[in-house]
């Protein structure tokens, strides 16, 4: 995007809250990828006359959680209503969301960018309900038809609105990653975009740089992963940017992104709230959150992430990469603080070294593994100890790690088992040195006749004979001595 030029972005965030049942039935929320279609189906998520949405408290308490992590005020009486328009994925002809009464507003979430730390101010955050999911296909002989998945119908959504706060893509890209690892240590969803319980709509504008006004946005509907949120918001910025150039003016209109063509193509002038004709959901009181409630949810909003990573770097003294990879999936941070807290002389960078390097080394992914892996922080602060005391170099600790993460067997077992402890006995690996050399006499021969290189070859060997448990240093001041 050309320079004399300011970008203004405002993303709503559609994020899923997974509860065990929808937001206004007794429905199972199930795995969109994984359910056959429509079988967790109901009348009131299918819309059938004369049925009554039931509030699911549970959604409402997740609702809490992110809103309270995001530092919003919380509406003690917040309203729903029906957002009218008929489309076919939406079985009712209405949605219920919250319009005018949001259950919280004004919030913050500070993200990290390669400037320094951001301020996204949060505009609302509210509840609704998901819309069913449509698939169109297109057959070879040229016929069209969509499929319809009532499954999606229902399961509670949260929508989370931000300011225009973001002006590059990398502002764009530390939100959503900011948002994502947030609704995951809240425990309310997944994160996973490929099965779509996170989406985007971007709202992108620009203006000449110094002008105080912001430009006219468009809206880009259904951006379901971090690739196709980006190609469309980098997309839009060129065009709107080549647009006010040549003197033209960017339309208020709602976008869609096209997969193939990697464009944006218009779908309608951008609809008016009056277009929903909104009223309030006359099937439902008004929903009151009380102080208990915001305390029950507030009990189970852990340390936010943003402020985990600065006490990673204040406290630690780790570098903005290991507080990054460490920070980033609560149970690693939490796997990091209980590793810290059981080795006998702890420190950070032995305990950032090891889960970064062998422990993610030996996982297949660093997500969903943590709470999986075998090793628990107490057997790795015992492995860790017998390096710090070195008692066992670091190659045999990484391949004791890996069995460790194999088996589920103690450090201290393999070690005693496999009799891996390292030889630092004197006399004993003097023995075994002199053995060494006892054993090839031509090599001693030619080293003492100036081979010198094959000082490395004996050093080999001897390691080979204590299966790499010999002291290194006392194998060096004794081949010497030899020598
Ligand atoms: P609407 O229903 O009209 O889309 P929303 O409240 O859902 O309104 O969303 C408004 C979004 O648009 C917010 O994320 C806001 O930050 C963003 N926005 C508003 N004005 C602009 C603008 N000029 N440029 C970019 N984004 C904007
Ligand atoms: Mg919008
Ligand atoms: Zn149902």
């Amino acid at each position: 995007m050309k320079s004399s030029y300011t970008a203004d972005i405002g993303l709503e965030v559609h994020a899923e809250l997974q509860t065990q049942s929808k937001m206004f039935c007794a429905c199972p929320v199930v795995d969109l990828t994984e359910a056959a279609p429509n079988t967790a189906v109901c009348p009131v998520c299918a819309g059938m006359p004369g049925t009554l949405p039931v509030v699911n408290a549970r959604a409402v308490d997740y609702a809490l959680r992110v809103a309270l992590a995001l530092e919003c005020d919380i509406a003690e009486t917040s309203q729903f209503a029906r957002k009218n328009y008929f489309y076919p994925d939406l079985p009712k002809g209405y949605q219920i969301s919250q319009y005018e009464l949001p259950l919280a507003e004004r919030g913050i979430l500070p993200v990290r960018t390669d400037q320094g730390w951001l301020d996204i101010r949060i505009r609302r955050v509210h509840l609704e309900e998901d819309t069913g999911k449509l698939t169109h296909v297109q057959e070879r002989n040229g016929e069209t038809y969509s499929l319809i998945d009532l499954n999606r119908a229902g399961i509670p959504l949260l929508e989370i609105v931000s300011e225009p706060d973001m002006h590059t893509i990398e502002q764009v890209r530390a939100y959503t990653h900011g948002l994502r690892s947030l609704l995951r240590y809240l425990n309310v969803n997944s994160g996973d975009l490929e099965k779509g319980v996170i989406r985007f709509e971007a709202n992108v504008s620009v203006r000449p740089k110094g002008c105080e006004k912001l430009g006219t946005r468009v809206e880009i509907k259904n951006l379901n992963s971090f690739r196709t949120m980006t190609a469309a918001i980098t997309y839009e910025l060129e065009r709107q940017t080549a647009l006010l150039e040549s003197g033209g003016t960017v339309a208020q209109e709602t976008l869609g992104w096209d997969e193939t063509e990697e464009v944006t193509l218009s779908q309608r002038s951008k609809e008016e709230a009056h277009d929903y004709r909104y009223f309030p959901e006359p099937d439902l009181p008004p929903l009151v959150i009380s102080k208990e409630q915001i305390e029950s949810a507030r009990a189970q909003v852990p340390e936010r992430p943003d402020r985990r990573y600065r006490r990673f770097v204040t406290d630690f003294g780790l570098d903005a990469y290991q507080a990054e990879l460490l920070t980033k999936e609560k149970a690693v941070a939490d796997y990091f603080e209980a590793l810290l807290t059981e080795m006998d002389q702890p420190d950070p960078q032995i305990a950032a070294n090891w889960i970064l390097g062998e422990l993610f080394g030996v996982m297949h992914t660093h997500e969903d593994m943590m709470h999986k892996v075998k090793i628990s922080p107490t057997d790795l602060a015992v492995l860790l100890t017998f390096v710090q005391q070195e008692r066992i170099n670091s190659a045999t600790a990484k391949s004791i790690l890996a069995t460790m993460y194999e088996t589920g067997s103690k450090p201290q077992d393999i070690i005693r088992d496999k009799g891996l402890e390292k030889i630092s006995d004197r006399e004993k690996l003097k023995g075994i040195v002199r053995d060494v050399l006892a054993a090839h006499p031509q090599e001693v021969k030619a080293y003492r006749e100036g081979k010198s290189t094959l000082y490395q070859w004996f050093f080999g060997q001897v390691m080979r004979a204590t299966n790499g448990r010999a002291d290194p240093a006392l194998v060096g001041e004794f081949l010497k001595e030899e020598l």
